[in-house]
Protein backbone atom coordinates (compact mmCIF):
# COMPACT_ATOMS: atom_id res chain seq x y z
CA UNK A 1 0.00 0.00 0.00
CA UNK A 2 1.49 3.41 -0.89
CA UNK A 3 0.57 6.46 1.15
CA UNK A 4 0.78 10.47 0.18
CA UNK A 5 3.56 12.07 1.83
CA UNK A 6 4.44 16.06 1.58
CA UNK A 7 8.09 16.97 2.34
CA UNK A 8 9.42 20.63 3.12
CA UNK A 9 12.37 21.08 1.06
CA UNK A 10 15.09 23.85 2.21
CA UNK A 11 18.37 25.11 1.15
CA UNK A 12 20.23 28.75 1.28
CA UNK A 13 23.48 27.48 0.23
CA UNK A 14 25.52 26.83 -2.91
CA UNK A 15 23.07 27.64 -5.87
CA UNK A 16 20.19 27.01 -3.60
CA UNK A 17 17.74 26.33 -6.82
CA UNK A 18 20.18 23.64 -8.27
CA UNK A 19 20.37 21.98 -4.69
CA UNK A 20 16.46 21.10 -4.74
CA UNK A 21 16.27 20.51 -8.58
CA UNK A 22 18.77 17.78 -7.21
CA UNK A 23 16.71 16.93 -4.15
CA UNK A 24 13.52 16.35 -6.24
CA UNK A 25 15.59 14.29 -8.64
CA UNK A 26 17.06 12.31 -5.78
CA UNK A 27 13.26 12.11 -4.22
CA UNK A 28 11.85 10.69 -7.36
CA UNK A 29 14.92 7.97 -6.93
CA UNK A 30 14.59 6.84 -3.47
CA UNK A 31 13.12 3.08 -3.37
CA UNK A 32 8.81 2.28 -3.85
CA UNK A 33 9.18 5.68 -4.16
CA UNK A 34 6.98 7.99 -6.43
CA UNK A 35 7.57 11.85 -7.27
CA UNK A 36 3.84 12.93 -7.54
CA UNK A 37 3.96 16.90 -7.19
CA UNK A 38 5.77 19.71 -6.64
CA UNK A 39 4.78 23.02 -5.67
CA UNK A 40 6.00 26.53 -7.11
CA UNK A 41 9.43 27.57 -5.56
CA UNK A 42 9.65 30.63 -2.65
CA UNK A 43 11.96 32.50 -1.32
CA UNK A 44 12.30 33.17 2.67
CA UNK A 45 13.68 35.16 5.55
CA UNK A 46 16.14 32.63 7.49
CA UNK A 47 14.20 31.20 10.92
CA UNK A 48 17.47 31.43 12.96
CA UNK A 49 20.61 33.39 12.82
CA UNK A 50 19.90 36.55 10.42
CA UNK A 51 23.33 36.81 9.19
CA UNK A 52 22.57 34.16 6.71
CA UNK A 53 21.76 34.30 2.62
CA UNK A 54 17.71 34.05 2.11
CA UNK A 55 15.89 30.17 1.96
CA UNK A 56 14.24 28.74 -1.45
CA UNK A 57 11.46 26.47 -0.51
CA UNK A 58 9.40 23.96 -1.76
CA UNK A 59 6.71 21.39 -0.99
CA UNK A 60 7.24 18.14 -2.84
CA UNK A 61 4.16 15.57 -2.50
CA UNK A 62 5.38 11.68 -2.70
CA UNK A 63 3.62 8.19 -2.83
CA UNK A 64 5.75 5.73 -0.93
CA UNK A 65 5.57 2.61 0.27
CA UNK A 66 8.27 2.77 2.56
CA UNK A 67 7.88 3.08 6.64
CA UNK A 68 8.37 6.58 7.87
CA UNK A 69 11.64 5.96 9.15
CA UNK A 70 12.85 4.60 6.50
CA UNK A 71 11.67 7.56 4.35
CA UNK A 72 13.52 9.14 7.43
CA UNK A 73 16.55 7.54 6.69
CA UNK A 74 16.71 7.96 2.52
CA UNK A 75 16.20 11.72 3.38
CA UNK A 76 18.84 12.05 5.36
CA UNK A 77 21.19 10.31 3.06
CA UNK A 78 20.03 12.67 0.66
CA UNK A 79 20.98 15.89 2.78
CA UNK A 80 24.68 14.46 3.53
CA UNK A 81 25.21 13.81 -0.31
CA UNK A 82 24.29 16.81 -1.29
CA UNK A 83 27.02 18.49 1.62
CA UNK A 84 25.04 19.20 4.54
CA UNK A 85 27.15 19.43 7.39
CA UNK A 86 25.68 19.22 10.64
CA UNK A 87 26.84 22.29 13.06
CA UNK A 88 25.67 22.79 16.46
CA UNK A 89 23.59 26.06 16.01
CA UNK A 90 19.99 26.10 15.56
CA UNK A 91 18.31 26.87 12.03
CA UNK A 92 22.16 28.02 10.63
CA UNK A 93 22.50 27.77 7.07
CA UNK A 94 22.64 24.69 4.80
CA UNK A 95 23.04 23.09 1.69
CA UNK A 96 19.65 20.79 2.04
CA UNK A 97 16.91 20.00 4.43
CA UNK A 98 14.18 18.06 3.79
CA UNK A 99 11.71 17.60 6.37
CA UNK A 100 8.34 15.38 6.67
CA UNK A 101 5.45 17.62 6.96
CA UNK A 102 2.70 14.96 6.56
CA UNK A 103 2.51 10.98 6.30
CA UNK A 104 -0.77 9.69 5.16
CA UNK A 105 -3.11 9.69 7.98
CA UNK A 106 -0.35 8.72 10.68
CA UNK A 107 0.37 11.00 13.92
CA UNK A 108 4.17 9.40 14.96
CA UNK A 109 5.60 10.87 18.29
CA UNK A 110 9.13 9.21 18.32
CA UNK A 111 12.95 10.39 19.21
CA UNK A 112 13.51 11.04 16.12
CA UNK A 113 10.50 11.50 14.11
CA UNK A 114 7.64 13.83 14.74
CA UNK A 115 5.17 13.99 11.99
CA UNK A 116 2.94 16.40 11.35
CA UNK A 117 6.00 18.23 11.34
CA UNK A 118 5.71 20.23 14.67
CA UNK A 119 6.42 23.59 13.55
CA UNK A 120 4.57 24.17 10.21
CA UNK A 121 1.57 25.98 10.83
CA UNK A 122 4.05 28.85 12.24
CA UNK A 123 5.77 28.43 9.17
CA UNK A 124 5.05 30.54 5.90
CA UNK A 125 7.44 28.81 3.71
CA UNK A 126 5.69 25.54 4.61
CA UNK A 127 1.60 26.09 4.48
CA UNK A 128 1.95 27.94 1.55
CA UNK A 129 3.63 25.74 -1.40
CA UNK A 130 1.78 23.19 0.58
CA UNK A 131 -1.53 24.79 -0.11
CA UNK A 132 -0.55 25.04 -3.63
CA UNK A 133 -0.13 21.72 -4.30
CA UNK A 134 -3.71 20.38 -1.48
CA UNK A 135 -5.91 23.46 -0.86
CA UNK A 136 -8.21 21.44 0.62
CA UNK A 137 -6.24 19.38 2.79
CA UNK A 138 -7.13 18.40 6.30
CA UNK A 139 -4.67 16.96 8.98
CA UNK A 140 -5.09 13.56 10.59
CA UNK A 141 -4.93 15.22 13.61
CA UNK A 142 -8.37 17.47 12.48
CA UNK A 143 -6.68 20.29 11.47
CA UNK A 144 -7.96 22.32 8.62
CA UNK A 145 -4.97 24.11 6.25
CA UNK A 146 -7.01 26.39 4.55
CA UNK A 147 -7.27 27.84 8.04
CA UNK A 148 -4.21 27.44 9.09
CA UNK A 149 -3.41 29.70 6.21
CA UNK A 150 -5.38 32.25 7.20
CA UNK A 151 -3.95 32.33 10.84
CA UNK A 152 -0.30 32.34 9.47
CA UNK A 153 0.72 36.54 7.71
CA UNK A 154 2.11 35.84 3.94
CA UNK A 155 5.22 37.74 5.49
CA UNK A 156 8.84 37.63 4.50
CA UNK A 157 7.88 35.38 1.65
CA UNK A 158 8.27 36.10 -2.36
CA UNK A 159 6.45 33.31 -4.91
CA UNK A 160 8.58 32.69 -7.46
CA UNK A 161 7.56 32.89 -11.10
P1 LIG B 1 13.25 22.09 12.35
O1 LIG B 1 12.98 20.66 12.72
O2 LIG B 1 12.80 23.10 13.36
O3 LIG B 1 12.75 22.43 10.96
P2 LIG B 1 15.86 21.54 11.34
O4 LIG B 1 15.15 21.07 10.12
O5 LIG B 1 16.98 22.52 11.15
O6 LIG B 1 14.83 22.23 12.35
P3 LIG B 1 17.44 19.24 11.61
O7 LIG B 1 18.76 19.53 12.20
O8 LIG B 1 17.34 19.13 10.12
O9 LIG B 1 16.39 20.32 12.15
O10 LIG B 1 16.85 17.88 12.19
C1 LIG B 1 17.03 17.49 13.50
C2 LIG B 1 16.32 16.15 13.74
O11 LIG B 1 14.91 16.30 13.66
C3 LIG B 1 16.60 15.08 12.70
O12 LIG B 1 17.77 14.39 12.98
C4 LIG B 1 15.36 14.18 12.78
O13 LIG B 1 15.61 12.96 13.44
C5 LIG B 1 14.38 14.99 13.61
N1 LIG B 1 13.00 15.05 13.12
C6 LIG B 1 11.90 15.00 13.93
N2 LIG B 1 10.78 15.11 13.22
C7 LIG B 1 11.15 15.24 11.91
C8 LIG B 1 10.42 15.39 10.71
N3 LIG B 1 9.06 15.44 10.72
N4 LIG B 1 11.11 15.48 9.54
C9 LIG B 1 12.48 15.45 9.54
N5 LIG B 1 13.23 15.30 10.66
C10 LIG B 1 12.58 15.20 11.84
CA1 LIG C 1 11.01 6.04 -7.81
CA1 LIG D 1 13.53 22.15 8.89
CA1 LIG E 1 15.27 19.00 9.06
Amino acid sequence: MSERVYIGLGSNLAEPRQQLENALAALGDIAQTHLAGVSPLYVSDPLGPPDQPRYVNAVAALDTGLEPLALLDALQKIELEQGRVRKDERWGPRTLDLDILLFGERLIDEPRLRVPHYHMQARAFVLYPLADLAPDLRLPDGRVLAEMLAACPFEGLERLP
